[in-house]
């Protein structure tokens, strides 16, 4: 026996257990969907929850993460009752345990936890729901391992597109739930590629879309938190304010589609109800709209290739519905061409990009910068680290924690 498995190259192997794998997440749909949601307890994780509470027969919970938040994991997990837990930050381990009202298989801590959830082979879909680069590994582990991933970590593609994007099965087993990129990923469903002239991604302009740029100086952490359409977690709401976001998405609708970065253009619509649209080269256009609801993109990404019926509120054309668009002001928004030119020169500047604006937010959100100040330490921090290629992730996790020491540096 031995001897048979060592004649089959390992290669062959594990083509093999891909496109089983693949398979397994194309089920019938007569099986509830194995699920694990890493980052449980955030906006996007919290939002899965209530749609599959509402759906309890076609997803079956099997595991949970959560970083620091041991009380309002402790209280999902009593109620889906998943086998293994995660908390990624240890220091909370007894009050969680004295928590829970039954006996998990398995509760891990510490981040490393996360790869071998993401990387369960007995799993249909990992729903990766982190926040930021450490998001990265486990969107890494999973996709490595064979496994499905419904993607809204897009921090993991902006960082390592490159190296996500050459593992066979990418394009099969990575689903989107970025609502643009939902909508793209619905309009492009039987369409080939070679078609698409270009992709317009729509942009709310966020709270300070008709801000002058002397008002823009006295930004307050409170005004910036005050999304109009979205909300969020506090790092993309910070994003979307700069349009950080913007630029982040633009950078991961370039590596899930494979699309030139410049045939992708960003555009103000201030009501978000088209959520992007693709160009066609016969002059053609498909948009895909609905009221700004999480809950939409989420749901397709956990049911693709099906649809399962969702309880949100409807657009009613009857009524007067105003769909505008403007063009962004580049100037007024810096940060979604600092993410343009991060993806243009390659190599390690996305990463650096991603991390320098991580410590931005942060310092932002903790008072020690000013709003204005987010795209000069970004920009300040891109000057310091010169290009060189990513051959493998450890490079990203050095170049990761050299940004953020020397973005911490800045400014002081
Ligand atoms: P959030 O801050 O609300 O939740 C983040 C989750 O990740 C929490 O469960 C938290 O416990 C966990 N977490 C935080 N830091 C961690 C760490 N260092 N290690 C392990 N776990 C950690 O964030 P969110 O708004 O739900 O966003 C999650 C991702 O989805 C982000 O990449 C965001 O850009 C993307 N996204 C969010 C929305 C939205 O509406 N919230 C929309 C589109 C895309
Ligand atoms: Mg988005």
């Amino acid at each position: 026996m031995n001897q048979q498995r060592r004649s089959i190259p390992p290669d062959l192997i594990r083509i093999f257990s891909i496109l089983t794998s693949s398979m397994k997440h194309k089920s019938d749909g007569t099986q509830p969907k194995r699920i694990a949601i890493l980052g449980a307890t955030g906006s996007i994780g919290t939002q899965a929850l209530e749609i599959i509470s509402a759906n309890r027969h076609a997803y079956d919970i099997r595991g949970l993460s959560a970083h620091s938040n041991w009380k309002k994991l402790a209280s999902i997990a009593n109620d889906f009752k998943p086998d293994w837990l995660i908390l990624s930050d240890a220091s909370n381990k007894q009050s969680f345990e004295d928590a829970l009202n039954y006996k998990p298989k398995q509760i891990d801590y510490g981040p490393e936890a996360l790869k071998l959830m993401a990387a369960d082979s007995s799993l249909n879909l990992i729903l990766n729901a982190l926040v930021g680069f450490a998001g990265f590994s486990s969107t890494y582990e999973a996709l490595k391992s064979g496994n499905s991933v419904a993607l809204a970590n897009k921090e993991s593609l902006v960082v390592g597109g490159e190296i996500l994007t050459s593992i066979p099965g990418f394009h099969d087993r990575l689903i989107p739930v970025d609502s643009e990129h939902s909508a793209m990923w619905q309009c492009l469903v039987g369409e080939e590629m070679d078609s698409v002239e270009k992709i317009v991604i729509t942009a709310s302009g966020g709270p300070f879309r008709d801000f002058s740029r002397d008002m823009m100086k006295s930004i307050t952490v409170k005004d910036a938190l005050n999304h109009p359409n979205w909300d969020m977690g506090n790092k993309i709401t910070i994003d979307s304010s700069t349009m950080m976001n913007k630029g982040l998405e633009i950078i991961e609708a370039h590596w899930l589609f494979g699309i030139d970065i410049d045939l992708i253009e960003p555009v103000i619509h201030p009501q978000s109800i088209i959520h992007s649209i693709i160009e066609f080269k016969d002059g053609s256009s498909k948009a895909q709209l609905g009221p700004p609801d999480m809950k939409v993109p989420i749901i397709y990404a956990l049911s693709y290739p099906q649809r399962h019926p969702l309880n949100v509120p409807r657009l009613d054309y009857t009524k007067r519905m105003n769909l505008s668009f403007e063009p962004v002001d580049f100037i007024k928004f810096p940060c979604v061409q600092i993410a343009i030119q991060a993806v243009k020169e390659g190599g390690i500047k996305p990463a650096v990009m991603n991390a320098a604006n991580e410590v931005a937010v942060q310092r932002f959100l903790n008072e020690e910068i000013r709003y204005i100040d987010i795209p000069v330490l970004i920009e300040k921090t891109l000057n310091k680290f010169n290009q060189k290629t990513v051959g493998s992730p450890d490079v990203l996790f050095d170049v990761d924690i050299e940004t953020r020491k020397f973005a911490n540096t800045l400014l002081r």
